[in-house]
């Protein structure tokens, strides 16, 4: 497999209090990687890191071949690199259309294909994003990744907080999307969820990768020891 994201012994501090101590890992072409651990063990400073939105003391980045390691964001995400941030940043006082036209980049996803994904967001086209419910900005934000026609997409808890019958919507999505063969990193904590779509799994514990490996080979000893179930 050809590796799309590999992020190499990497090491970040916040002013004087380190979030990551080495953290190695690597998402190939096609594969959807799941990053797991307990709160505050480090798995959204790793995305930002992998973003290119905050400084490295050490370690590397490398997307697609290219060491990335001192871009700033904005180049990270035009080679390729889609985010959808937790807390799903859209612009409140932009209707769903103007949101998604706002994240547009040449590519096969465009306003129909995102539409179709999520008809919602065609029903409410016209609508301020501020009006929507949080499944809807939650859809609208994965709307707006694939709009810059990523190669990697990445999901930082995109079902939080979300009713029953909406995170079955936004997972049935995710999984159309890893079909269509993109490749996905995503942080989220609902096992049940996360393990029957991961390919592979990390679980990171206070800045380190203490495991990787297929979700099958995810213990209970493991769960109970670094997820806490
Ligand atoms: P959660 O599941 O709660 O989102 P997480 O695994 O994503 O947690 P991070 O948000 O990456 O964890 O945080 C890792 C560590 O860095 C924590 O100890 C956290 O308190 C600290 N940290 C995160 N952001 C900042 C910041 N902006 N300034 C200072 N410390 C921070």
């Amino acid at each position: 497999m050809t590796a799309l994201l590999q992020l190499e012994d990497l090491h970040v501090f916040y002013g004087a209090s380190q979030a990551l101590d080495g953290v190695t890992l690597q998402v190939d072409e096609g594969q959807a990687v799941a990053l797991m651990g307990r709160n505050g063990m480090g798995k959204t400073t790793t995305i930002s890191a992998a973003c290119r939105m905050l400084p490295l003391r050490k370690g590397r980045v490398i997307f697609a071949g290219q060491d990335i390691s001192n871009w700033p964001s904005f180049r990270a995400a035009r080679l390729g690199i889609g985010l959808v941030p937790e807390g799903r940043r859209c612009f409140p006082n932009l209707t769903v259309r103007e949101n998604l036209i706002a994240a547009a980049r040449p590519g096969r996803w465009d306003m129909a294909q995102v539409q179709r994904l999520f008809p919602r967001l065609r029903e409410r086209a016209d609508q301020y994003a501020v009006s929507l419910s949080g499944g809807e900005q939650q859809m609208l934000a994965i709307g707006r990744a694939l709009m810059t026609n990523p190669r990697l997409l990445i999901l930082d808890e995109a079902t939080e907080g979300l009713a029953p019958v909406i995170r079955r919507e936004i997972w049935a999505a995710i999984t159309r999307l890893r079909g269509d063969g993109l490749s996905i990193l995503l942080v989220d904590k609902t096992l049940s969820e996360i393990l029957p779509f991961a390919d592979a799994s990390v679980i990171l514990d206070r800045g380190h990768v203490i495991w990787q490996g297929a979700p099958d080979g995810l213990t209970a000893d493991l769960q109970h020891r670094y997820l806490g179930v």
